[in-house]
């Protein structure tokens, strides 16, 4: 369990390797990018009290026989506004995605329930020709988003931008706290978070922006 020695200035942690000899290492900054695990990570992990909260929002699909001949891949808008993809899958296969909604429990235990199942068949039948059966349905799936949580009402509205949190008191190594994000935005999202930790690090010198990858100095394309 990372610790923070006061005064010291650095993060220390015990690792046990796979042949179970443990050694301890030590870090000037903790960034927690545990996804979903995110807040558990400094609630359980750090032991830090803090007021802000990551709002987990289940995303589950369903995979169907395969649904229509051609290649390309549907949007349909709900009468909930919300949008459902229909996409080609593994030759023989159609998926069908994704829900939003709040998920309690552990993050590893997402499941997609029947409603759910039932909301993405009724959302793709709306549109296609043939309706979506339920012995059309041969796999299910789930995946959490881990957002930050804005207090918005239902969680479709939570927003969907990425937040840092950074946690820096006195001279505590600083421990970086990521909420959200896209794999479409990972690069702004590392961007700012460097952005954010290089003022504790002024002997760093150079700049990860845009104006440094534009330079062919900043990460790899
Ligand atoms: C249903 C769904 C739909 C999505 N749709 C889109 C989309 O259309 N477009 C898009 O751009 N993005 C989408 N995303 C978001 C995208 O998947 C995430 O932004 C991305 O996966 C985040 O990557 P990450 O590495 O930050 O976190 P993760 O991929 O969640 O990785 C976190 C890692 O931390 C590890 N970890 C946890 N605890 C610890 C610990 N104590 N010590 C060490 N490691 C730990 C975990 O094992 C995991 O490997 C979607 C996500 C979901 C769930």
């Amino acid at each position: 369990m990372p610790r923070r020695p006061p005064g010291r200035g650095r993060l220390a942690d015990l690792i046990r390797d796979a042949a179970g000899a443990e050694r301890e290492v030590t870090a000037r900054v903790l960034v927690n990018a545990g996804g979903p695990w995110v807040g558990h990570i400094i609630a359980e992990t750090l032991k830090i009290e803090s007021s802000e909260r990551v709002r987990l929002v289940r995303g589950s699909h369903i995979v169907t026989r395969r649904l229509f001949e051609h290649d390309r891949a549907y949007i349909f808008q709900g009468a909930d506004d919300r949008i459902v993809f229909a996409i080609p899958f593994e030759t023989d296969f159609t998926l069908i995605g994704t829900t939003d909604r709040d998920h309690e429990g552990a993050p590893d235990e997402a499941f997609c329930t029947p409603e759910e199942a039932e909301y993405l068949r009724a959302a793709a039948s709306e549109y296609l020709r043939t309706p979506v059966a339920a012995e059309d349905v041969v796999w299910t799936y789930s995946g959490v988003r881990p957002l930050y949580d804005d207090g918005a009402k239902s969680a479709t509205a939570a927003t969907r931008e990425y937040v840092l949190s950074l946690d820096a008191p006195g001279d505590a190594p600083p421990l970086l706290n990521v909420f959200g994000g896209k794999i479409t935005t990972h690069r702004r999202l590392a961007e700012a978070a460097m952005a954010r930790l290089a003022p504790h690090f002024p002997e760093a010198g150079r700049r990860l922006d845009g104006a440094g990858a534009a330079a062919g100095r900043g990460f790899p394309a």
